[in-house]
């Protein structure tokens, strides 16, 4: 039906609209895996079925078959995991994998590891990172062809569909990553009759420890001290947590007794923040969105649908591409911004046009970011402006 509506993307709309917030906060004792499996089998699989034109399962067989696998490995490191150098990298910034540097020439020559600090990638199989030996024996494409574009293999259909879907679906994850209404949706996903269902939400900071936060928890909204710590770790991993649920009056005080709980032990309050539960809901599935885009673009046709999506010229040509939306907000976002990051990673990074488009965006943008990168109050080892090491260290760019 969304294919042969004259308006796809209000079709769409509509839909999300009607099931994002049934799935993600009409049920208060909703499981993290039951909420998982709804979110599947109402939301994705339907776009899966949109994007394929037939059996998600099927399709997805077809382009594992039809597609090369890529010659880069651009596994993104978790924070901690161990990356090796070597004296034959081009600069001190380019690193493997273990398993790719278990399979290179590196392993008999003078190699350095460390522990990563997350957020970087493995440069195995990028032929200007490393004066010889590019490739571990997985990666090696047998010639010796440097980081190639990517031939569309997708039949022109599909690209067709792929492109359309992910121009809705990105502006759509791009919208709710940068939303900062918090009682408010855009026109188009406003529900026709507002229930009064509210969440107060409580924020990371640099200002107050884990203790803090659990005692204050625990007298502010009356939960047990297993519970007040889960939160506690949730906020920390997450950025942001919702505590409570109920009316916006019980929300309301709920965020006044967190604000005084906290502001005698630390002299600066928490930030607490009351959102409605439909924008919560949304924000939520938009982050969802954002893993299944990273699963969806392994395959190389898709990446470049992806990719050609979020660079795109605004129709409002003084405006940003959504790429560039989401890097201007960075420094705002809790920490979702990991997730547009790792986006960045498996997409523009991984084909060598679209990452001298995307490094003309970021240069375009650079000083700004810098700029929000130094006012940022929290969380700096998680930014944006990290990825100048994987732009302005490469030769060509
Ligand atoms: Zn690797
Ligand atoms: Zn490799
Ligand atoms: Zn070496």
């Amino acid at each position: 039906e969304w294919l042969e509506a004259a308006d796809c993307r209000a079709e769409l709309l509509r839909y999300l609209k009607e099931h994002v917030p049934q799935i993600f906060c009409l049920k208060k004792e909703c499981s993290p895996q039951e909420e998982e499996e709804l979110a599947q089998s109402r939301l994705l699989y339907p776009l899966e079925c949109f994007l394929f034109g037939e059996d998600p399962e099927d399709g997805l067989e077809k382009l594992k078959q039809g597609s090369t696998s890529s010659q880069l490995c651009g596994r993104v490191f978790k924070e901690g995991e161990t990356v090796y150098s070597c004296d034959c990298a081009i600069d001190p910034t380019c690193v493997f994998c273990m398993d790719c540097f278990q399979d290179s020439v590196h392993k008999s020559h003078r190699y350095k590891m460390h522990a990563s600090s997350g957020g970087g990638f493995c440069d195995c199989g990028d032929v200007e990172a490393w004066k010889i030996g590019p490739c571990c024996s997985k990666h090696d494409p047998g010639a010796a062809t440097a980081m190639v574009t990517d031939d569309c293999m997708l039949e022109p259909e599909l690209y067709e569909r792929a492109e359309k879907l992910f121009r809705i679906l990105l502006r759509y994850v791009t919208d709710f990553l940068v939303w900062e209404e918090n009682f408010e949706l855009p026109a188009e996903l406003q529900p026709r009759a507002k229930e009064n269902a509210y969440y107060c939400v409580l924020y990371n900071d640099e200002h107050h420890s884990y203790d803090h936060v659990i005692y204050t928890l625990q007298r502010s909204v009356q939960c047990g001290l297993a519970e007040a710590q889960t939160h506690t770790a949730l906020i920390d991993k997450e950025g942001r947590r919702a505590v409570k649920r109920g009316t916006f009056r019980s929300c309301q005080q709920a965020k006044e007794s967190i604000r005084s709980n906290s502001e005698h032990i630390s002299l600066q309050p928490l930030r607490v923040e009351i959102l409605h539960a439909a924008v919560m809901a949304h924000q939520t599935f938009a982050l969802r969105l954002g893993s299944w885009f990273q699963k969806i673009i392994g395959y190389s046709g898709l990446r470049q649908a992806f990719c050609q999506v979020a660079l795109e010229p605004n129709a409002d040509r003084d405006r940003p591409c959504l790429i560039s939306r989401l890097m201007l907000h960075d420094a705002r976002m809790y920490k979702a911004r990991k997730i547009v990051h790792e986006l960045i990673f498996c997409s523009m990074l991984m084909d060598a046009e679209f990452k001298r488009l995307f490094a003309i965006e970021f240069t375009k943008y650079y000083k700004q970011l810098q700029k929000d990168f130094i006012n940022d109050d929290h969380e700096r080892s998680i930014s944006i402006t990290a990825l100048s090491v994987q732009i302005f260290t490469v030769p060509t760019l």
